[in-house]
């Protein structure tokens, strides 16, 4: 997509471009960098008739009521791809396992419905990591997706289908999920803007329940710009879900406006120990030197429950896993396979319908839940829990507005190359943190090793995306002019 989403909607809203010409793009775009499941395999379902039968039907109706308020559709005719757990009507979602392989939705995500009233186009739903257990989309059921800038690797995940889509040119904004890192982590790996905003900020109706007190709706976008409409268009209150927070939104577009003086923007030290590839870390302090140049302002702060967040997450995330996944039983959804009565049912389709990786979540979150264990485990994860969440309160109350820290410890990693559960876990150790906590979070590009791009990640207090995108547009604005 060579235009901005900003661009695409002024064009259609003005008449210059069609909806259709702009939904032709996309699949001319997808077929040129091979999106199908023989080449990239970013795409797991699409309906290109549809699509292009409701972009002409966009196009028929008079732009005449719209221009009454140009304002009041955002994204008119700009295309979306969304991970394939969150809900929509007229395209199935799989979540990326067999144990859904056929489900279509009875109602559309609430950020569907948003997305769609904002005038954008739902034109495909993208691979994952199958019911978002991963870091690399090599869990889905339906193969690997590969990164466009060296498919030799993987794009990062559990989002990595939509990251994909957004880093090869398909589309400017795209959805994925967050659970652990799953917006931030593939944005890194594939050279693009991903938004995990606060807990509570965007409604998780219709997104597919993967830990539920950690799960957000996250974007992709090309740009900061990108992603600032993207999630402006999904944010806000959602008497859906009951942790929807009713703190109206912020214009995050408007952030590209603000200064960085008076900026305070917090290192971290233990998001930049000696291990930390200094390659990497160069790029980080890169970073930090050109919005330092630009009025900010920055500390060295201390974090110290940090290195206990991989194993607080692998203990609460599968715990909540465990209870959210039992609802796959062979009755109520998608596949059902017959066995020795109803227990036998349950086994034969539960142990062919989840993958090994959904297997061993389970089995864990079961341990952690069960009687004996459940205070060793669950419960004392629970108050580390709330030490991560109080070191960033706490960093964040003695005046800190945002944190900068690598989004990642690699670059994109190969194919096949991490076959250990737990090695595959540590790809999150920088991002698990701030689901944990609530606060927000957001991947920008920043640089690249060895051809490879890095992302540096700002982290915010609760509901303070407007900050995090202040420094994001001026960091973006600063490596296109090539200032340092
Ligand atoms: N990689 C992490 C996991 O496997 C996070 C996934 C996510 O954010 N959905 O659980």
């Amino acid at each position: 997509m060579s235009l901005s989403a900003r661009e695409t909607a002024d064009g259609v809203r003005s008449g210059q471009r069609t909806t259709r010409s702009v939904v032709e793009e996309v699949f001319r775009r997808a077929d040129e960098v091979g999106a199908g499941k023989d080449g990239l395999n970013i795409v797991l379902h699409e309906d290109r008739e549809a699509s292009l039968r409701e972009a002409d039907l966009r196009d028929g109706k008079s732009g005449a009521s719209y221009l009454v308020n140009p304002n009041a559709r955002p994204l008119k005719g700009v295309p979306v791809y969304v991970k394939d757990n969150i809900a929509t009507t007229t395209l199935r979602t799989t979540c990326g396992s067999r144990i859904l392989a056929d489900y279509v939705s009875p109602y559309d995500a609430t950020v569907v419905a948003r997305l769609r009233k904002a005038g954008a186009l739902i034109v495909g739903k993208t691979n994952m990591d199958e019911f978002a257990m991963g870091s690399s989309t090599e869990n889905s059921a339906y193969g690997p997706t590969k990164n466009p800038i060296d498919p030799t690797r993987v794009p990062g995940g559990s989002s990595g289908g939509s990251a994909a889509a957004v880093a090869s040119g398909m589309v400017r904004i795209a959805l994925g999920s967050e659970t652990g890192g799953s917006v931030r982590q593939p944005a890194s790996f594939c050279g693009i803007v991903g938004v995990k905003p606060t807990y509570g900020r965007v409604s998780r109706y219709g997104l597919v329940a993967f830990a539920s007190s950690l799960d957000q709706v996250g974007v992709f976008g090309r740009t900061v710009d990108d992603a600032a409409l993207g999630l402006q268009a999904i944010a806000g209150p959602d008497p859906r879900d009951a942790t929807s927070s009713p703190i109206e939104p912020q214009a995050y577009h408007a952030a590209q406006h603000d200064s960085l003086e008076g900026l305070v923007i917090g290192r971290p030290r233990e998001y930049f120990p000696d291990s930390l590839d200094p390659r990497i870390r160069d790029i980080c302090d890169q970073a930090i030197e050109r919005l330092k140049s630009l009025g900010a302002e920055v500390c060295d702060v201390s974090l110290p429950h940090t290195s206990l967040a991989i194993p607080v997450y692998y203990i609460v995330a599968p715990a909540e896993a465990s209870s959210n996944l039992a609802r796959f039983d062979g009755v109520r959804y998608g596949l059902r396979l017959s066995g020795d009565g109803l227990e036998g049912m349950y086994e034969a389709t539960r142990s062919n319908g989840f993958g090994p990786e959904v297997t061993r979540r389970i089995l864990l979150g079961t341990y952690v839940l069960s009687a004996g264990y459940y205070d060793a485990y669950y419960r004392k994860a629970m108050a580390i829990r709330g030490l991560i969440r109080r070191d960033f309160e706490q960093v964040f109350a003695a005046g800190v507005h945002v944190l900068l820290t690598p989004t990642a410890p690699t670059t994109a990693f190969k194919l096949g190359a991490i076959s250990d559960p737990y090695e595959m876990y540590m790809s999150d150790i920088f991002t698990a943190t701030a689901n944990l906590a609530g606060i927000p979070g957001m991947s920008v590009p920043a640089g690249a090793v060895e051809g490879l791009p890095v992302g540096v990640q700002f982290l915010a207090s609760h509901f303070d995306e407007y900050r995090m995108f202040v420094a994001a547009y001026a960091l973006e604005r600063a490596i296109a002019g090539g200032a340092v």
